[in-house]
């Protein structure tokens, strides 16, 4: 998600939505800091922990996202090495004599695994595009702004994501117990399939929010860097709550590409990433069989891999669907942005060139089907 680039007052909805972040990531620090100090905790009933591989995976993939929401990291390029810095400070303290817990290498490689998957999808989701695509991504951080500043919408996606779960749980028991039978531990991919619809879920709700923000911002125009809204000020005088310019174009009609088109650019990389899925599940196993007899190590690292608790081999596996996933959501929104950053000179509804239809205050209508259309820069 973009971050603001203001520094925002405290009472205009950005400013609101930034402190309710905040107090997620810390509430959730806490808690997760808790967990894996407590003294002796096993998660209980399932024989050996035999989700605890996948518990410091989630664990550090949603600290890694909420520590970025908070905005205290202000570069992608240093949330990483915080993030490792942590999860191994981390692990290292479970070591306190007392507490009874164990410093273990494998934990340490399924926090890293969390790590790298959430880090793939924040940096899969930055802004794409430059003039008109960025304006397109602004809006839709000021609606998930004015959205976020009230603890109804978190309150929405929690239940969402606790209710996805609760479908979820039984369905990946159910998968699991239909194709995959890896033995008397349901539980695992019980996890998976409560993670998987906590996600899809609380997105969901998520993403309808947001449009329907969307929608209600053609009307209200607020203010792109603080969300503000002042329902009798000009579109083009300046914010009263942050100061920033306004301009004629920030809610000027819907940016987008019709439906079709963007499945269209999709495509080739939803094609590509699914072909990178099954060449990741197929080649890697053919190379180990072929190449563990002439090569002492790679032999090393299959009995490794072999040996490892289910769990973490599924840690393994998420990780590298995720990457391929969050490589594919980068292509295909890189791709819808170069599309909308071509809005100003060719009709984003009819393809009809714009290039000799001049546009007034960075707006105007497109001579051949009526549309309007936004243009960043000369012209
Ligand atoms: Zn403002
Ligand atoms: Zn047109």
């Amino acid at each position: 998600m973009p971050l603001p680039t203001l520094q925002v007052p405290r009472d205009s909805p950005a400013g609101r939505a930034l402190r309710n972040r905040r107090v997620v990531f810390v509430v959730v620090a806490i808690l997760a800091f808790a967990a894996t100090h407590w003294p002796k905790l096993e998660l209980a009933g399932t024989g050996g922990a035999p989700l605890d591989k996948l518990a410091h995976a989630l664990n550090f993939a949603v600290l890694t996202a909420l520590l970025w929401q908070t905005g205290w990291v202000r570069r992608l390029a240093i949330l990483p090495a915080v993030m490792v810095a942590w999860c191994s400070l981390d692990e290292l303290s479970q070591g306190i004599p007392g507490l009874r817990r164990t410093v273990d290498l494998d934990d340490w490689l399924a926090n890293l695994a969390g790590i790298a998957g959430s880090l793939a999808f924040i940096a899969a989701l930055r802004p794409a595009g430059q003039g008109i695509a960025a304006l397109a991504a602004t809006r839709r951080r000021c609606a998930l702004d004015s959205l976020l500043a009230h603890w109804t919408a978190w309150l929405n996606i929690a239940t969402a994501a606790a209710l996805g779960a609760a479908v979820g749980a039984p369905l990946g028991v159910l998968l699991d117990s239909w194709f995959v039978r890896k033995g008397p531990q349901p539980w695992q991919y019980g996890f998976v399939g409560a993670v998987l619809g906590a996600s899809v879920v609380a997105h969901a709700v998520l993403e309808a929010g947001i449009r329907s923000r969307l929608r209600r911002s053609h009307d209200d125009r607020p203010c792109l860097a603080c969300a503000a809204v002042a329902p009798d000020a000009a579109p083009d005088a300046p914010c009263r709550t942050c100061g920033a310019a306004r301009h004629a174009r920030d809610w000027f009609r819907p940016i987008g590409l019709p439906g079709s088109e963007e499945l269209r650019l999709c495509m080739m990389p939803v094609l590509l990433g699914m072909a990178a899925v099954i060449v990741f599940n197929f080649s890697a196993i053919a190379i180990l069989t072929t190449m563990r007899l002439r090569s002492e190590l790679i032999l090393r690292f299959d009995t490794w891999f072999t040996t490892l608790p289910p769990d973490a081999r599924i840690v393994a596996d998420a990780t590298g669907v995720a990457l391929i996933g969050a490589w594919t959501l980068s292509r295909c929104r890189v791709r819808i942005a170069a599309e909308v950053d071509r809005g100003g000179e060719r009709c984003l509804a009819c393809g009809f060139d714009l290039r000799a239809t001049a546009a007034g205050a960075g707006t105007g209508t497109c001579p051949e089907c009526g549309e309007q259309f936004v243009r960043i820069g000369p012209g």
